[in-house]
């Protein structure tokens, strides 16, 4: 089985800071001085594809590298320089860490599809203390639809030999509608990682696992193996 998890508030709760840190760059790049962090609002919920969609709204015409690049460092920075003011703002979802290596003990790939920027991403990883370098990835800068993104991580698990491309049992483990939705676009299971009202929103689209955390590993693991293909 190859495990895919998302970033923000999946892994890391850094859900909250990253509408934060999206608010204040765009404040400062686009001039935008409201814009909604509700990503079911966007054509993905992805950055390159959030960036795209802001500056057409902005300027009316599509953005260039340049202008999505200005937007991606400084949207790095606001974060990088959170992380300084203030050290305990992202923290990973409890049993994260433990549940990735209890995967790989048991012989099962693991990957990562996130939404968000390659720097960014792996900024919040780090901070979390979440080790990620050996992790098969992709990111905002593969592709714009998130179901892309978790396919393009899939074929990177292939190739660095963490999972055998005739295995169906391929799981997504995220914490938005984007992300059911992503996986039942690709015919992969799914797991939600989420409390409140982001819980509800993935039941009444009919998740049948949603977990607050990583901590109960047991049911986990078994979810996980209910839901694979
Ligand atoms: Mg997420």
């Amino acid at each position: 089985m190859l495990v895919i998890f998302d970033i923000d508030g999946t892994l890391c709760r850094t859900s909250q800071l990253d509408d934060d840190c999206w608010r204040l760059a765009a404040r400062e790049i686009l001039g935008i001085s409201s814009m909604s962090t509700d990503w079911n609002d966007y054509p993905h919920s992805t950055d390159e594809s959030i960036a795209s969609a802001l500056h057409e709204r902005v300027h009316g015409v599509e953005a260039g590298r340049q202008d999505i690049d200005a937007l991606r460092d400084r949207f790095v920075s606001i974060l990088q320089e959170a992380q300084e003011t203030s050290q305990d703002q992202m923290r990973q979802t409890p049993g994260a860490s433990e549940f990735i290596a209890r995967l790989r003990c048991e012989g099962h790939g693991v990957a990562i599809a996130t939404g968000g920027w390659t720097p960014s991403a792996r900024f919040k990883l780090q901070s979390c203390g979440i080790e990620h370098e050996s992790i098969p990835s992709a990111f905002a800068c593969d592709a714009h639809p998130r179901a892309d993104i978790i396919e393009i991580a899939r074929k990177r698990a292939i190739e660095q030999g963490v999972h055998s491309g005739n295995d169906p049992s391929v799981v997504y483990v995220g914490d938005g509608l984007w992300d059911l939705i992503a996986a039942r676009q690709l015919g992969i299971g799914f797991v939600g990682l989420a409390s409140g009202q982001r819980e509800s929103l993935l039941r009444e689209a009919g998740a049948n696992d949603v977990f607050p955390d990583f901590v109960d590993a047991e049911r986990f693991l078994e979810a996980l193996r209910e839901t694979s293909p």
